[in-house]
């Protein structure tokens, strides 16, 4: 058995775990990064941008959100199920967050919102070359890794962490293996960062609503098995909310396709019964939206245009963009679609009539007619009486073509599992402190409770990055406390 020593050794090297071990690091620690994988980043390699309140970046634009606002928006959305001293914490320090990082070369693109009722909070990480976009943050991670290599972190790549060394109640290091066998890390303070369970159907089996490719969808990143919630957990972490970070996709098409963009705007959705259940306009929204998908049957509804709507799109553009899905260049659509219904595709469907579109989704073909017919006198009387739609979004469906979209429930990834306390310290059921332990990102993102706080966007990075800095600090401190 190969044994190291290190001040804090980090447990995954992700958004969370580089923003702990650099933190450290410049604290002047001495700190090793365990990480399963061949490469750093983790989920955060797919995200765009974090959440950022106060910024000189915002300030410059305008762009008036207080924290105070942001304090009490979050606490309002999450009903205070949240921490909010942990809350309070995170968006007091997520300005600085946003200079540290462009400190050590990480760009930004303008500060956005995710949709128009969201704040713009969002700081989307400019990549070195072209626009940003999806994965924008591998940008960051390169940066973050490489400062980390910079304040001479180890970081072992390939080195699956095991379990926690546990003496006398405190932690003191973690087992792990690695090509040539398996080693151990002893430290002063150990920090836990392995990004949840999102690639994990045990776990979401057993601790969410859920079961994957049954009625859940979700990104697998390879690897966030729920290895820190469970390793946590056997050295007698306590157990906090679990569930997925959930939006709403096609299943398996990835979500953000253009051919898609049609159908994630404020038209005609239905359950199979072929009711309507919600506002549409909320489809801006994809929290809330998979919220309202979620309650309907086989957690399953369809998007439905006609061709009138089409050509509306491909002459004018859509009605609603956001910086994720902005094209505006529906002329390959029809082609698109014809395509992906020759591959067999299950999600994407066309038809003449409304019974044949009935018969090829599984609709209820009585239920989708009467609320045809319903729907389109609304639209021509101008209201809807049913969830109050702006007039504006209300326009009939009486082309000659159908096509509809399946949605279902995804997610980016899981929320919680560890508890901790405001100080990042992992904590008992009881809330005794468990010395020596600590954990940040989304192992512990408890703080995002029942859902992403999508109103306030960057909350899920922004909470891996900031907390990461917190366990970081606390760690060495804490490290002190025992000398
Ligand atoms: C498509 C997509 C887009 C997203 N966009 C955004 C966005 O724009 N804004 C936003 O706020 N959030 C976004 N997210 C979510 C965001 O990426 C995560 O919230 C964030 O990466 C969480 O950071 P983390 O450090 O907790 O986990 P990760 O970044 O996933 O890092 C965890 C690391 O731990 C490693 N690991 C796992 N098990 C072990 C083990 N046993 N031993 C050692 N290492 C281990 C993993 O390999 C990984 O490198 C997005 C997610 C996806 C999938």
């Amino acid at each position: 058995m190969r044994e190291f020593e290190a001040d804090v050794v980090v447990v995954g090297g992700g958004a969370a775990g580089l923003a702990a071990a650099i933190t450290a690091a410049e604290k002047g620690a001495q700190v090793m990064v365990l990480e399963k994988a061949n490469t750093t980043g983790g989920c955060a390699n797919m995200a765009m941008g974090l959440l950022g309140v106060e910024t000189k970046l915002q300030k410059e634009r305008l762009i008036d959100i207080t924290r105070e606002r942001a304090f009490e928006k979050f606490m309002d959305y999450t009903h205070w199920r949240s921490d909010a001293k942990l809350v309070k914490k995170y968006i007091d320090q997520s300005a600085e967050t946003i200079e540290w990082l462009q400190a050590m070369g990480v760009d930004f693109a303008l500060p956005s919102k995710y949709f128009p009722g969201s704040e713009a909070t969002w700081h989307i990480i400019m990549p070195k070359t072209g626009n940003p976009g999806l994965r924008a943050a591998a940008t960051m991670i390169k940066a973050m890794t490489e400062r980390a290599e910079e304040l001479g972190v180890k970081i072992l790549l390939e080195t699956p962490v095991k379990s926690l060394i546990k003496d006398q109640g405190e932690i003191i290091g973690v087992q792990a293996s690695d090509k040539d066998g398996e080693l151990e890390v002893y430290a002063g303070a150990v920090v836990v960062s392995t990004g949840g369970f999102g690639d994990s159907p045990e776990f979401i089996k057993k601790y969410t609503p859920y079961e994957w490719g049954k009625d859940l969808y979700s990104y697998r990143i390879p690897g966030l098995t729920g290895d820190g919630i469970q390793m946590a957990w056997d050295a007698g972490a306590g157990r906090d909310y679990m569930d997925m970070e959930l939006v709403f996709f096609a299943p398996n098409t990835g979500g953000y396709a253009p051919i898609e963009l049609p159908f994630r705007q404020p038209n005609l959705f239905v359950n199979l019964d072929g009711k309507r259940f919600y506002n549409e306009q909320v489809v801006e929204n994809p929290v809330f939206s998979v919220n309202a998908i979620t309650r309907q049957k086989n957690r399953v509804a369809f998007s439905i245009i006609d061709d009138k709507t089409m050509k509306k799109y491909e002459e004018n553009g859509l009605d609603l963009i956001n910086v994720v899905t902005s094209s505006m260049d529906m002329s390959y659509f029809n082609q698109e679609m014809e395509e992906a219904i020759k591959n067999g595709s299950d999600v994407f469907f066309m038809a003449e009539t409304i019974e044949e579109l009935a018969e090829k989704t599984g609709i209820d073909q009585e239920g989708l007619a009467e609320t045809l017919k319903n729907y389109n006198e609304a639209c021509k009387a101008g209201g809807d009486k049913e969830f109050n739609k702006n007039p504006r979004y209300m326009v009939p469906l009486d082309g000659s073509k159908y096509y509809a979209l399946k949605f279902a429930p995804s997610a980016y990834g899981s929320l919680g599992g560890i508890r901790i306390n405001d100080k990042t310290q992992v904590i008992t059921d009881q809330f005794a402190v468990i010395p020596g332990l600590f954990a940040a990102g989304t192992d512990a993102n408890s703080v995002c409770n029942p859902d992403y706080v999508f109103v306030l966007p960057g909350n899920t990075l922004g909470f891996a990055v900031n907390s990461g800095r917190m366990a970081g600090r606390n760690a060495v401190a804490y490290i002190k406390s025992l000398s």
